[in-house]
């Protein structure tokens, strides 16, 4: 049976976690964070001590490190690193260790063994329809106003400084957007959808609308 993939990509703050796991409860299918995959791996390489630009080292690390990501949990070589991964630390070094090709290709090599261990599931990260499952029976593109965006990461974290996070996400966006290995596009045949005046319920209804 061809496994059913629901993939939603789109920039930090555009709903992704929230709406890909109501998705995903409706559907009765699992739900992968792949930003919690490279944020792991980020994690394990501050960790560790070595520099995150660091190509060849970081990449030898990213094949090794046994990885667990289920929910919202992230669990790094039997670690629960599942607040680290959101520190500030991580927020920033995640960028350089997710533009190198050969962690992408390790991270992309794990995704799909985990939609195939399960027959599904709804996949979201930057390169999902874009990159590993080009063929998913539906790609979604989230996104959200900057200005909403922004307020929603701020309100995640406690005593969180708009502005700053403001500048973290354009930072990122940038980072993403302008990589040369699989950078964060709109997939062929993906559909956008605009959170910023959506509840998750109100998104998820859309989402699985399209679904028929
Ligand atoms: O989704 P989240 O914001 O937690 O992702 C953290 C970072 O991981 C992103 O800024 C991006 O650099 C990287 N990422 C990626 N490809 C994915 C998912 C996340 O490059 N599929």
């Amino acid at each position: 049976m061809v496994p059913r993939v629901i993939a939603i990509d789109g920039p930090a703050g555009s709903g992704k976690s929230t709406v890909s796991r109501a998705v995903a409860e409706r559907l009765g299918l699992e739900y992968l964070d792949t930003g919690a995959m490279y944020r792991g791996v980020a994690f394990a390489v501050l960790e560790r001590g070595i520099d995150p630009g660091d190509t060849n080292a970081v990449a030898e690390l990213a094949r090794l490190i046994p990885l667990e990501v289920t929910g919202s949990v992230c669990v790094v070589d039997g670690v629960d690193a599942t607040v680290a991964i959101r520190g500030p630390q991580v927020t920033v070094a995640v960028s350089t260790v997710a533009a190198n090709p050969e962690v992408r290709a390790e991270m992309v090599t794990r995704q799909r063994a985990w939609v195939i261990e399960r027959g599904g599931g709804v996949v979201e990260g930057r390169d999902i329809g874009s990159v590993v499952f080009p063929d998913a029976e539906l790609k979604i593109y989230l996104t959200a106003s900057p200005e909403v965006r922004a307020d929603r990461r701020a309100s995640e974290t406690q005593g969180a400084d708009t502005g700053a996070v403001a500048a973290d996400i354009r930072r990122r966006d940038d980072a993403d957007s302008t990589r040369e290995a699989s950078p964060l596009v709109e997939a062929a045949g993906a559909v956008v959808v605009d959170t910023s005046g959506l509840t998750v319920d109100q998104a998820a209804d859309v989402i699985e609308e399209m679904l028929g």
